[in-house]
């Protein structure tokens, strides 16, 4: 049986989330930037953070997978679901992540969108685990940083479970 320890509390992760909005705000003053998911782990991070963005912002998606079912660890290997289906020419785009680990996903997507000719690149991750990291990535904005453990919560998921819950914790095996 499986038994969850919280790592980060609902007014943790809120205060982390206003302060990432806070220096997106600041960085992108009049601009219009391209905000992009990654799903499905980015979903829940991504509604706080645009909701908490006063200025004028576009929203898009791409799905990835890097886990087997089931899996606790990356296979190495990014599969990409859905690409992208706006124009990146020229935008400046801001990367939204769940969580890096290793940094393959977070730097496939980079080389990926970067190939796309747009005018800035950044990335801003909700967590950050860099214990096991095996390519190094530039992350311009951190929520929190965790231990090596595998997390749920806030979006993430094993087995697609978890998704809901508002905090962030440690799954125990
Ligand atoms: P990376 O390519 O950096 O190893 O992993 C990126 C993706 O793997 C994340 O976007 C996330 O979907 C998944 N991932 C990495 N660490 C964890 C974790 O501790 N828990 C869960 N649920 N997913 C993780």
């Amino acid at each position: 049986m499986s038994e969850l320890e919280i790592i980060f509390t609902k007014q943790e992760i809120n205060r982390a989330v206003k302060r990432l909005a806070e220096e997106v705000m600041v960085d992108y003053e009049g601009k219009n930037p391209l905000l992009i998911g990654v799903l499905k782990g980015a979903l829940v991070f991504m509604a706080d953070l645009i909701r908490l963005l006063d200025m004028p912002i576009d929203v898009e998606f791409v799905t990835l997978s890097s886990y087997g079912q089931g899996a606790k660890e990356t296979s190495g290997k990014v599969t990409m679901i859905k690409g992208l289906n706006t124009s990146i020419g020229g935008r400046d785009v801001l990367l939204v992540d769940d969580i890096v680990d290793s940094g393959i996903t977070l730097n496939y997507l980079l080389s990926l969108v970067r190939r796309k000719n747009p005018n800035s690149l950044r990335a801003c991750v909700m967590f950050d685990k860099p214990a096991k990291r095996k390519v190094s990535v530039k992350i311009d904005y951190t929520g929190l940083t965790c231990q090596d453990y595998f997390v749920v919560g806030y979006g993430l998921d094993y087995c697609e479970k978890y998704r809901n819950l508002p905090e962030l914790y440690h799954l125990v095996d």
